[in-house]
């Protein structure tokens, strides 16, 4: 990655497109374009790719190659995941939904649309840490309920959610389970099988594949709704022309992650581990948000007596880019729903920041930025 001397601790919100991967879709922008779902040979030829792309991503999964959906990314799979999955249930007298409170979003959003057609939605409330815990999930579970959504990791602490657990619980309750895989995919291998998953969403730009492109995997028989309408296409469940390239970068993208996950994680947590141990020696009253099991890259700081803006700010001005949360709500810089959630005030979320370290991350890097970082907090307090 070329960022010259400026310094990207940004990869939860994005990451750049790895240029192996970009090799792998160049043909299909200008030699191989046409409609695969044409019925000449060169619709054949896209189809072609779509299939191997589809049966690659299925068997990384462990799942059927029929299972899995191409959609525009993360927000428009938790929008169907949630949205089609719930209005399908309520069809079968299990109209209720459950979602955590620390989802992204895409899922919070889609649950205030369910409302507004009349459907509950139960929103699960988290620990101190960001998880929602089993013992909760099941005191909320009621016959009535047809659908929990638990994500697998959250976006803006790296939490790991007992979605295994989360899931055994909402199928003893008759209950569909659907994770939000997005941040988790760059870091956990996903066996759909193992987490236990009916639904489940993942987004290529989180992992260095391009940006648009995602999958939301549906387990064989789970009763669909569409939420994209148009042609036949992704089985009579998706319409709109299959974007072949993305979906050529999507498959590619994750399949070498998978390859070198276990290097770039060690890594990627060393890296983590350096910048606290630098950034704590000078910021000793700084916190972590969050607690336990975390994803290696990314880490919620708590600045006491420090503004996040004027914080995020000051360090774009010396070219490190970070975060105050997630980005589709950077613009607003309103309290973190997640923080709050977890119990934080106000205060104490808008003096919170998101660092989300990546593969081509330096030492040299890190020990900069930490540097940096505390510097910009004593000058902002004064
Ligand atoms: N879910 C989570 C947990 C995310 O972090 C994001 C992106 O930040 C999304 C969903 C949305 O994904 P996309 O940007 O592909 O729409």
């Amino acid at each position: 990655m070329e960022t010259g001397t400026r310094i990207y601790f940004d990869h939860a919100a994005t990451t750049p497109l790895d240029r192996e991967v970009f090799e792998k879709m160049r043909p299909y922008f200008t030699d191989v374009f046409g409609n695969a779902d044409s019925l000449h040979s060169f619709g054949r030829e896209g189809m072609r790719a779509v299939d191997e792309s589809r049966d690659l991503i299925a068997s990384l999964i462990g799942a059927r190659p029929e299972e899995v959906y191409f959609t525009s990314g993360g927000t428009e799979s938790d929008n169907w995941a949630i949205l089609g999955a719930a209005r399908a249930q309520r069809k079968k007298g299990k109209p209720k939904v459950l979602i955590s409170a620390v989802e992204h979003h895409a899922a919070i959003s889609a649950g205030e649309r369910l409302e507004k057609e009349g459907i509950p939605v139960g929103r699960i409330p988290v620990n101190k840490e960001g998880r929602a815990e089993p013992e909760t999930v099941r005191a909320m579970l009621t016959p009535e309920v047809g659908l929990v959504a638990v994500m697998a990791a959250n976006n803006e602490t790296g939490a790991v959610q007992p979605f295994r657990e989360c899931a055994r619980l909402a199928h003893e309750n008759g209950s569909l389970f659907f994770t939000d895989a997005v941040q988790a995919a760059p870091y956990l291998r996903i066996d759909v099988e193992d987490w236990g998953a009916d639904l489940l969403s993942f987004s290529a730009h989180k992992f260095y594949g391009p940006k648009g492109i995602g999958a939301l995997y549906i387990r064989r028989g789970t009763g669909m709704e569409r939420l994209i309408s148009g042609g036949e296409q992704e089985r009579g469940l998706r319409g709109g022309t299959v974007n072949v390239p993305s979906v050529v970068g999507l498959a590619a993208a994750y399949e070498k992650t998978l390859r070198d996950l276990d290097k770039n994680n060690a890594k990627i947590r060393a890296l983590k581990m350096l910048f606290l141990k630098e950034f704590f020696a000078e910021i000793p009253e700084a916190r972590i948000n969050g607690g336990g099991e975390s994803l290696p890259g990314i880490l919620n700081l708590r600045l006491p007596g420090v503004d996040n803006a004027a914080f995020l700010f000051n360090m774009d001005l010396h070219g490190v880019a970070l975060s105050a949360g997630s980005a589709c709500a950077a613009s607003s810089l309103k309290p973190s729903h997640v923080l709050t959630a977890m119990g934080l005030s106000e205060k104490e979320a808008g003096s919170s920041v998101r660092l989300s370290f990546g593969r081509d991350n330096t030492e040299e890097e890190i020990v900069r930025g930490a540097a940096l970082a505390a510097e910009i907090c004593k000058k902002i307090r004064g």
